[in-house]
């Protein structure tokens, strides 16, 4: 079998783990498997480098992004070259590949690049020689051969990509969890495993925040059909050994469907609302074209029609863009005749996500019920066909998740 495995930050973070790693893959290219392992930064690193180039980019009037992703690609460089040297020092041949190297090519959009192609020859030839081959996640190189990286949590995403070029057999997703639960178990105590899921509900539950994969990540599997795997890391994991985890794959007929598998919630997001906003054709689309231009993702929207002509439109966007997203609607406020502009930094989403609501009628209104009860105010909703989520505000979303598992789940 051809498996490709990915380690993220928890799992590589000090030495004494990057040896696990290595010994764990070692294995498993002993039992006649064709290994490929793609590595995240150690823990905190990311963090620490981006710390450093925005005290320093303060000062220069030039967008920094290109020099950031030179600057925070190095994390994954240093984890893939350490766990070479682990391997190799276990007498496992092995190599490590930068995206550079393999050629994993993006586009030049610097921090939030989205992914071409892959060449897959020098991986080939490197696991025809018997290697173990050892590929930095989250990076990327644009068509000049500049260094890019593809946004927060990417290494998900990069090692799906290598395993469709590859047509791998699987690829297992290794964190400090033993797979998709409940809920986050960090946040509610009663969280439990779920042994089996499908693309689609994976996809909702990450998309609703549950960052044990990545959202894109789970996108490309559904999409050239990846199985995927999550599994607690063997160097996390007591004695080293991994339990089966989550198996995740297309829905099949016979798969349970149950009505509400995962309450998820997200603790990075901000509300902005532009208020009055006169009520004309295409007149919303000037609000947020320019969001879109600036690559800021919009997450949920609201339009109320506060008078006769005049509406509010409030939406949700990731903490981090807050500042830039309230520029541009400032902007586009005063253009269009709008009113003022206003922010909430501290909103949760919170989601229900099961395929059993497909068929299954009331699951809103219980949703809306359980936070009624808890004194929760909603602020906006949104539906599709197997979830629903709210936005409230930060200071209830441990007391909203433990209702709604307590009323959906257990
Ligand atoms: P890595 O650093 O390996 O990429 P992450 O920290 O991104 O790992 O993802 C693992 C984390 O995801 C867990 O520690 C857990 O707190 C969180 N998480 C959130 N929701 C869920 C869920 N429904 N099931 C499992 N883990 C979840
Ligand atoms: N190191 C990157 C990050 O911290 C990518 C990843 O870990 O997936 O966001
Ligand atoms: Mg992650």
């Amino acid at each position: 079998m051809l498996i490709v495995q990915k380690y993220g930050g928890t799992s590589v973070a000090d030495t004494d783990r990057i040896k696990k790693v290595a010994r764990f893959a070692a294995d498993t290219a002993k039992q006649g498997n064709k290994v490929v392992v793609v590595v995240s930064a150690m823990s905190g690193e990311t963090d620490r480098l981006l710390k450093l180039g925005h005290v320093i980019a303060s000062e220069t009037k030039q967008s920094p992004d290109r020099e950031l992703d030179a600057l925070i690609s190095t994390g994954e460089t240093s984890t893939a070259a350490l766990m070479a040297l682990a391997l190799q020092s276990i007498g496992q041949p092995a190599v490590s590949l930068t995206a550079s190297q393999i050629r994993i090519v993006t586009d030049s959009c610097h921090q939030r690049a989205k992914m071409k192609y892959i060449e897959t020859g020098r991986i080939n030839s490197e696991l025809n020689k018997g290697n173990i081959v050892i590929i930095t996640g989250f990076q990327g190189v644009d068509e000049e051969g500049d260094l890019t990286t593809i946004g927060r949590g990417g290494s998900d995403t990069s090692a799906v990509a290598i395993a469709a070029a590859l047509h791998a057999d699987c690829c297992e997703i290794y964190s400090d969890v033993d797979g998709l639960y409940s809920a986050d178990p960090n946040v509610c105590k009663n969280a439990v495993k779920i042994d089996s899921s499908s693309y689609e509900e994976l996809l909702e539950t990450a998309g609703a925040g549950a960052k044990v994969v990545h959202m894109h990540a789970v996108e490309l599997a559904a999409k050239h059909d990846v199985p995927l795997q999550l599994k607690r890391s063997p160097s996390i994991e007591a004695g080293g050994s991994v339990r089966s985890g989550t198996k995740v794959t297309r829905e099949e007929i016979n798969m349970e469907q149950v009505l509400v598998s995962t309450v998820s919630h997200t603790s990075s997001e901000a509300k902005i609302s532009v208020r009055d906003v006169p009520h004309k054709v295409g007149i919303v689309s000037r609000i947020f074209q320019p969001l879109a231009k600036a690559n800021i993702n919009v997450d949920m929207i609201v339009q109320n029609v506060a008078s006769n002509l005049k509406s509010d439109v409030s939406f949700t966007i990731a903490k981090p863009d807050l500042k830039k997203a309230m520029q541009l609607s400032e902007i586009a406020a005063r253009e269009i005749g709008a009113g003022k502009v206003e922010m909430a930094g501290d909103v949760s989403k919170i989601s229900i996500v099961g395929i059993g609501m497909r068929s299954h009628a009331g699951v809103a209104a219980k949703m809306f019920e359980t936070l009624a009860k808890e004194g929760i105010d909603i602020q906006m909703i949104s539906t599709s066909e197997i979830k629903v989520s709210v936005v409230i505000d930060a200071k209830f979303m441990q007391k909203a998740v433990d209702a709604l598992h307590h009323a959906f789940i257990s």
